[in-house]
């Protein structure tokens, strides 16, 4: 058994080598073909279930941003990461009660949709003395019982949120109905870059829209070309996730 699981891990760290050229290059050519080049780009690799020896591996390429969906996981694996020339981020639904198991660890917080969650974040990030950058998730396909905050919803929440200390709304961070078809896919990503684009025009303090975090594993091209300048990238990197 032992055997089996060690060969197993050798087939996965040569898969993610090939697979980062793989991304890299469409990447770059995404970024080329929307006039940009591919260092404007960030590539975040999602983590979830990955072992962190896999992940570690991933980071000694070049990988330079990770995230994790689940607090427990994220801390877990945080003693393990290498984290020297590595970000780690928090990508996933965050209850407000979790919010203190993660400050000081992670460089961003990808999914703020509340100012509830968002005064947490504060309060716990100046009690630390450390700044948090985040980004608020929007929930852009009207989705009931999904995380994010409605579009319309969207500019009060910023309003609100900019005033707390201790924190930088840094961009916006979406993730598209899943059963979404291409075309539909589409019109979610360009909503997204234009409330961006709103946003980023009005100038408000403490407020700067550097990210534009939407694309996975199965549209980060089009997410790109759309105005993405960070993809989230699970299972194309890592092949597919083993839930035990
Ligand atoms: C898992 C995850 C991803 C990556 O998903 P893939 O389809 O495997 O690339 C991106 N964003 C978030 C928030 C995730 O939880």
């Amino acid at each position: 058994m032992m055997e089996k699981s060690s060969s197993e891990f050798d087939r996965r760290f040569l898969d993610v080598e090939e697979n980062l050229k793989v991304i890299r290059s469409n990447i770059a050519a995404a970024a080329l073909k929307s006039g940009r080049q591919p260092q404007d780009i960030t590539m975040l690799a999602a983590t979830k279930t990955v072992p962190v020896e896999v992940i570690n591996h991933g980071i000694a390429l070049g990988i330079d941003h990770i995230g994790e969906n689940k607090v427990q996981e994220l801390c877990e694996k945080y003693e393990s990461y290498d984290l020297a020339q590595c970000e780690l981020q928090f990508i996933g639904h965050l209850q407000t009660n979790k919010v203190k198991n993660i400050i000081g660890k992670v460089s961003m917080i990808q999914s703020v949709d509340s100012v509830r969650l968002a005064n947490e974040i504060s309060r716990l990030s100046l009690s630390k003395g450390v700044t948090t950058d985040i980004l608020i998730e929007v929930n852009i396909g009207n989705e009931p019982n999904k995380s994010g905050v409605l579009p319309t919803e969207l500019y009060d929440l910023i309003e609100q949120t900019a005033l707390l200390p201790s924190l930088r709304i840094r961009g916006l961070m979406a993730i598209p109905p899943a059963e979404a078809k291409m075309a539909e896919t589409q019109g979610y990503f360009s909503k997204m870059s234009q409330y961006f684009i709103d946003i980023k025009g009005k100038k408000i303090d403490n407020v700067t829209m550097d990210y534009l975090s939407m694309g996975m594993s199965s549209d980060y091209s089009q997410a790109i070309l759309s105005g993405a300048n960070m993809v989230r990238i699970g299972s194309a990197l890592f092949g597919p996730r083993i839930y035990n």
